[in-house]
């Protein structure tokens, strides 16, 4: 794509763009009377508009069949999980068999760590990124403190070199081989929340399962924003939310995957509960637990219906609209902003360091840019501008054009909003 920093550009480029009708089905929030320029589908995806009559359709079958709508209602409760699979499968590149959903993803990672941490004293090391999500590190820190190790000892932070913003393969598969007669397990993020750097899961699994250790990852960045094969990778498990790129509403329910090879298993140890249990018999609610022999088996209580028909009116987008077909357009709008974003710096010689990395292949469709001294200002001017973005001290902006509802014109006009704050 031939980009121009130029009204007419983003208008044929919007015109160009098969995917472009989708935004129509999403609730743009407004700011004076005009659509806001949302960059935060990281952090909060739009709602669409399908979800509200798909929330209402569960809450009149329960007005109407009470405790029957488990199995009168016309998408019976007793399994209306299952309706999100296929669609699931489909997005994450695995095995209806191998996903599920619950809870929310910190809980989520807790549960599938009781099954796929289990450290002995000569295997209990743990490799993640550096700067991990919050959430992801308290949760590392109280694994290995619950089964008595201290986190200093057993989480092996990978780093990136100085100078520099980003993680190279080379070190996280120099971590793994020179921890490899310690390693439990490997656990990275798909996409790292703050840089927006996608990870090379398919290598850092290959990697994890050569040093004897399992592979884990933390999918809330990359669920709905990059393609996966978490099957043929042979991802060992993986969990996710769905309310960043995956639009289901603020903490909406989370999504997991285990491995066929582990799903199948029934004896591998974990937390239970009656929804994992053999459904046939589920309802003579004896002793001793019989797992499901799928992904479902990890499943502890009754499903959310709310949540799940909310889940299953935001997938439906990405049904049809197609993960890779949502991929090729991410990196034409994401290449956009960057050459925007080159055009404004050197129109006001400003300096912006993109510490995303700039290869298209290692990065979703988010950029965090490193702005100069007055960085807050610009975030704030474009604030009041109607441009919903993110900031990260000491100075990052993020901003991630969505596929699905964002627009050549989205980036166009944010290109002008800084222009004028640099005019000013
Ligand atoms: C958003 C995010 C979370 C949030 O966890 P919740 O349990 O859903 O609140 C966790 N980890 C990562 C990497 C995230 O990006």
């Amino acid at each position: 794509m031939k980009y121009e920093f130029t009204a007419d550009f983003a208008e044929r480029a919007d015109g160009l763009d098969a995917l472009s009708h989708y935004r129509k089905e999403f609730l743009i929030p407004q700011h004076k009377n005009e659509d806001c320029i949302y960059l935060c589908g990281n952090s909060l995806g739009l709602q669409p508009k399908n979800l509200k009559a798909n929330i209402l359709k569960e809450l009149d079958e329960w007005g109407k069949y009470g405790v029957d709508g488990h199995f009168d209602a016309e998408k019976p409760w007793f399994d209306y999980h299952k309706r999100l699979l296929g669609p699931t499968a489909n997005l994450m590149g695995a095995l209806k068999t191998e996903v599920g959903h619950m809870n929310s993803l910190t809980t989520n990672l807790h549960l599938l760590f009781a099954s796929f941490y289990r450290p002995t004293k000569e295997r209990y090391k743990i490799i993640c990124e550096a700067k991990a999500f919050p959430s992801d590190n308290y949760m590392l820190e109280s694994q290995v403190n619950h089964h008595g190790f201290a986190y200093a000892d057993a989480v092996i932070e990978v780093s990136p070199r100085e100078g520099e913003h980003t993680l190279r393969m080379e070190d996280i598969q120099k971590a793994i081989d020179d921890h490899s007669e310690n390693l439990a397990l490997v656990f990275f993020g798909g996409v790292n929340y703050y840089t927006g750097q996608l990870f090379d899961m398919k290598s850092i699994t290959e990697w994890a399962h050569d040093a004897g250790a399992y592979a884990g990852f933390d999918l809330a960045h990359a669920a709905g924003n990059v393609p996966m094969q978490l099957h043929d990778w042979d991802v060992d498990f993986a969990a996710w939310c769905t309310y960043k790129y995956l639009n289901s509403g603020p903490g909406g329910i989370s999504g997991y995957f285990i491995h066929d090879f582990h799903a199948q298993n029934t004896s591998i140890p974990r937390f239970a509960g009656w929804w994992g249990y053999t459904e046939k018999t589920r309802f003579k609610m004896e002793h001793g637990f019989e797992a499901i022999p799928t992904a479902e088996g990890w499943q502890l209580s009754n499903a959310p219906i709310l949540n799940m028909a909310a889940h299953e009116a935001a997938l439906d987008w990405f049904e049809k609209a197609g993960i890779q077909n949502l991929r090729d357009k991410a990196q034409n709008l994401t290449g956009y902003l960057e050459f925007v974003l080159d055009q404004v710096s050197s129109n006001h010689n400003v300096n912006f360091e993109t510490i995303t990395p700039l290869n298209q292949r290692e990065r979703g469709c988010q950029l965090s840019v490193l702005t100069g001294s007055n960085g807050k200002e610009l975030f704030d001017f474009l604030t009041e501008e109607g441009v919903v973005a993110d900031w990260r001290d000491p100075n990052v902006i993020r901003m991630a054009p969505v596929p699905l509802y964002n627009s050549y014109t989205d980036i166009y006009r944010l290109g002008m909003k800084m222009e004028k704050f640099f005019e000013s």
